[in-house]
């Protein structure tokens, strides 16, 4: 018989967003099953996923591997999404989301980075074209 955790052994006080998931449903599974390899990150393309949790930055559940969550990574569309959003001002933005980072072109790069590199794209905040006067 599997032994029920303590609720209280759930809740890290101190963790909020996906840290706080991690903490409570990603620790490790003492009878892990192997990797769904069907099942991919959805951040970096290219590592199973250990499970889907709901992204930080969007009501929107997302495959994730070890190395992304490890790093704190989102997908470039959910970052892109929100600057879309948000604007072009980086001071308009909550503190904490510049502790991201994502995957791009074969790499890890900060949030900011990421930020700097697709909202000076020419056309990046232009409205879609079906909502173009
Ligand atoms: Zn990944």
């Amino acid at each position: 018989m599997t032994d029920v955790p303590d609720p209280s052994d759930l809740v890290d006080p101190g963790a909020y967003g996906r840290d706080a998931v991690q903490h409570a449903v990603l620790r490790p599974d003492p009878d892990p099953a192997p990797p769904n390899q069907d099942l991919m990150c959805e951040v970096c393309q290219r590592e199973p996923a250990v499970g889907v949790a709901s992204s930080s930055m969007a009501a929107m559940s997302l495959a994730y591997g070890r190395t992304c969550l490890d790093r704190n990574a989102d997908a470039t569309f959910i970052l892109a999404g929100n600057f879309y959003s948000i604007g072009p001002d980086p001071n308009d933005y909550a503190d904490w989301i510049w502790d991201f980072t994502t995957f791009v072109d074969g790499e890890y790069i900060t949030a900011r980075d990421f930020f700097d590199r697709v909202t000076k794209e020419p056309g990046f905040f232009d409205p879609p074209p079906e909502d173009a006067p």
